[in-house]
């Protein structure tokens, strides 16, 4: 014990050292601090990398379930606090591992799927089909087959899919199970506007007049549940939904649809950084400088979404909000305990015995990957920025938003280059693999304490959500990342099974 214990004390303090070094290498300027799993910086991680980059190329995307699970826990921990029948069905089109549907399959939880082939490699996973709902945005006959032989309930979004789902499911001579996919709540005054779903005054209507002119039709389907899942991260919007779904649900009940649940989608907000000082820095000095009142904070001032005319800024930043003060389980919290009828929307959901569903992709993504990628070359610019050239496209860190507003790490070369690092305090950009002039990993302006040799690594932090495979493609044909998945037991990583051939 004795000599063990200074020895422990070593380990902690290197690591802590090794860990404020990676992030003092490379900065946001201003920083943007990224939240951080012990996972991703723990010297056995960090002690392998270079390897693993060798042995499976540059993007790699390494990948761990453990925070999946607590995070998942942690929302079935606020519903048994309101006493509500809750299940999760992880949304798995924001990450394509098969890792990820075996741990939420691990904890008895559901799965969303978004395409055929989503549903087929569930299926194969040996999800039982009650534990899957299909919400694809548009559905081929071919998907619709599949999810009415397998059992698995089909997220109505319109007329048409309605129609044929009836008509191949009296083909098939097998009961569809499906949910409505419902829009058009009022929230604030307005309408909530969507491309998806029916519309919450139209659907009764369509159900009584289908109940009078082809009775047939719906004799073939199941109806359970009703479902929407809103754009961005609003837990008012969310309650206002509820609210206006339960006494739709009344209503559909006493026209005998045995309505079982209610799921209210995705989009639990998360937070990519600890300080809420910082992103609300960023932002002030972004503003500055596109009244060219500072310095540049991001290539050739890219706006973020924000846009000059004359001495104003007009537009809204189209990135994710990568700082939220209200976040997962406890803005979860919040919808429960909201107020309904003569308790909450809990006690009106237990009132009715009535399961409440979600779908939450990014959010339980939460700590659960990162994206390590080499430097391959470093060249200044004419106004003093370096440029520094990785392994990688921008496809493979990328959603639909502008930017990755978060500090990445970096890890030196483990070897010493026969190239000179370039100059500690080295400030500039990193750029992609495509041969684009707008190809740029991080549209802002990073400072490396140390400079950058060829050889370092430079590690996103936090891309499960999305980031990795939302938009990752094979231009150039390029491959596509490995994705490795990290045995905690061991300490080893191994290709997630989506990698079979
Ligand atoms: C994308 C999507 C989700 C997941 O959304 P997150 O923002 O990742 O939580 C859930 N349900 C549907 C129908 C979706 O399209």
């Amino acid at each position: 014990m004795k000599t063990m214990e200074p020895r422990a004390r070593e380990e902690v303090s290197q690591s802590d050292q090794t860990h404020t070094s990676m992030r003092t290498d490379c900065q946001g300027m201003p920083p943007l601090t990224a939240r951080l799993e012990p996972w991703m910086t723990a010297p056995g991680t960090i002690s392998q990398l270079h390897r693993l980059v060798q042995e499976y190329d540059s993007p790699l995307n390494l990948i761990h379930t453990d925070p999946f699970l607590r995070n998942i826990d942690a929302l079935y921990q606020v519903a048994e606090s309101h006493q509500v029948d809750f299940d999760v069905y992880f949304a798995r089109k924001a990450n394509k591992c098969l890792a990820f549907i075996d741990a939420a399959h691990s904890r008895g939880c559901g799965i969303d799927t978004a395409s055929e082939n989503e549903l087929h490699q569930v299926l194969e996973q040996q999800v039982p089909s009650e534990k899957i709902i299909c919400t694809a945005a548009v559905k081929s006959e071919a998907l619709l087959q599949a999810c009415i032989v397998s059992g698995t309930t089909v997220a109505i979004d319109n007329p048409d899919e309605l129609s044929r789902t009836a008509l191949l499911s009296a083909r098939l001579d097998r009961q569809a199970e499906i949910a409505l996919r419902i829009s058009g709540f009022q929230h604030d005054g307005h309408k909530l506007p969507s491309r998806f779903g029916f519309d919450i005054e139209k659907i009764l209507p369509l159900l009584r007049d289908l109940q009078q002119s082809a009775p047939n039709t719906l004799q073939t389907l199941n109806l359970t549940g009703v479902h929407f899942h809103l754009d961005g991260y609003s837990q008012a919007q969310r309650i206002s939904a509820i609210r206006q779904l339960l006494p739709l649900v009344d209503q559909l009940r006493d026209m005998q649809f045995p309505i079982r649940f209610i799921d209210i989608g995705g989009g639990f907000p998360m937070s990519y950084l600890d300080s809420e000082t910082e992103w609300n820095e960023f932002w002030m000095i972004h503003k500055q400088a596109l009244l060219d009142r500072q310095e540049p904070l991001t290539w050739q001032n890219h706006g973020l979404g924000l846009q000059r005319v004359e001495d104003r800024l007009i537009g809204k930043p189209h990135c994710y909000p990568f700082y939220q003060s209200l976040v997962q389980a406890d803005w979860f919290n919040g919808i429960l305990s909201a107020l309904y009828e003569t308790g909450t929307i809990a006690s009106a959901l237990r009132k009715r015995t009535l399961q409440l569903r979600c779908e939450p992709g990014r959010s339980i993504l939460d700590g659960c990957g990162i994206t390590a990628a080499r430097v391959e070359s470093r060249k200044q610019q004419s106004n003093g920025d370096w440029l520094i050239g990785l392994s990688m496209n921008r496809t493979q860190c990328r959603t639909s938003s502008d930017d990755f507003l978060v500090d990445p790490l970096l890890i030196p070369a483990m070897d010493e280059s026969p190239l000179p690092r370039t100059p500690p305090g080295t400030s500039g950009f990193l750029t992609g693999a495509y041969c684009t002039e707008s190809e740029l990993l991080c549209l802002r302006k990073l400072q490396f304490a140390r400079g950058v040799g060829i050889g370092d690594l430079i590690i996103f932090p936090n891309t499960a959500g999305y980031f990795m495979h939302f938009l990752e493609s094979r231009s150039h044909q390029f491959p596509l990342a490995k994705n490795l998945v990290y045995y905690p037991q061991t300490g080893e990583y191994h290709l997630d099974a989506i990698e079979a051939p």
